[in-house]
């Protein structure tokens, strides 16, 4: 396995609240004979949850540095303070670490050299053994706010471990909305699955998130979960983006989503026979199916 032809797919969804966990839990499920699952939604990581590590190996995750002022050499000019864009310079010429961004601005404008760069530890990552394989997933600690780059840390390890244990793909949870973690979760793989609800709300969403595809030049498949709270919403998203993003599936609203994160498990592996059940679970297996003929990916399951 070469390290450059394992395959990358993330799950996004344009906001919170669209079910998008439920799904990656049940793709990561279906494919686990074949994926390595990254949880990259590291403001809001809960796959762990659901997939409960057996055994973790943890790893310091250093964010963007941050200046200190050493008292010492400081000869209270204002220069720092006063050219600090981000104002995490206090009056009494101490630096605020939740406000600093570590640019650096002060460490070179500082004319008696009081001020160093500092290490800093902003979070954990993870290299997890779960029930359907490794999982990597993180932490930031609070206050924290370089999460595109810890998005960046997790797909890395996610790969390497891809290639370690000879899989071919790495399924990416993606964090809701279009921001830096976002892109960070983007750039670079090989096929988007964006989930979607049919609210206003959530087609506005949709509708940026696709924008942002289209920027990046990759290819994207919608998901439309609880599609019958809105039939017609739904067909105005079928009617307007179909063309460059097709919808794949259309997922009936259905309580078995709640009770399977209620039961920290996937909607695949819930022991329950009804057929509306059993045709939701094969519309995921579809997806997983999907994923595996696009990517094309040796069936292993
Ligand atoms: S620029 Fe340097 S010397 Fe001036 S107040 Fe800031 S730390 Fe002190
Ligand atoms: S590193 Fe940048 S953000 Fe941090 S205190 Fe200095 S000037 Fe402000």
């Amino acid at each position: 396995m070469s390290y450059k032809n394992i395959k990358q797919i993330t799950v996004i969804s344009g906001k919170g609240g669209t079910g998008k966990s439920s799904i990656i839990a049940a793709l990561a499920a279906y494919l686990k004979n074949e994926a390595i699952l990254a949880d990259a939604d590291v403001d809001a990581a809960d796959l762990y949850l659901i997939f409960e590590p057996e055994e973790s190996e943890e790893f310091d995750f250093y964010g963007l540095r941050k200046a200190e002022v050493n008292k010492e050499l400081c000869i209270e000019c204002g220069t720092c303070r006063e050219n600090c864009r981000f104002e995490a310079i206090s009056s009494k010429l101490e630096v605020i670490p939740t406000r600093c961004e570590g640019c650096a601005t002060c460490y070179h404008l500082c004319p008696t050299s009081a001020i160093e760069m500092l290490d800093n530890i902003s979070g954990k990552y993870f290299v997890s053994d779960t029930r359907i394989g490794k999982m990597i997933h993180a932490k930031l600690h609070p206050g924290e706010e370089s999460s595109g780059l810890l998005v960046a840390q997790v797909r890395k390890t996610a790969k390497k471990a891809a290639e370690t244990e000879k899989k071919d793909l790495v399924l990416i949870d993606g964090s809701p909305g279009i921001g830096c973690p976002v892109i960070s979760s983007l750039v670079g793989v090989d096929m988007a699955l964006v989930v979607t609800e049919p609210t206003l709300s959530g087609y506005h969403d949709l509708d940026r998130v696709l924008q942002l595809l289209e920027q990046f030049k990759i290819p994207g498949y919608i998901i439309v979960n609880r599609f019958d709270i809105n039939i017609e919403i739904t067909q105005k998203i079928e009617k307007e983006f179909a063309k460059t993003f097709p919808v794949i599936s259309k997922i009936p609203y259905n309580p078995i989503f709640v009770q399977a994160m209620l039961e920290k498990k996937s909607v695949l592996e819930v022991d329950q026979e009804e057929t509306e059940i059993i045709n939701i679970k094969d519309q995921l297996i579809d997806i997983g199916n999907f994923i595996i003929e696009k990517m094309d990916l040796e069936k292993q399951i």
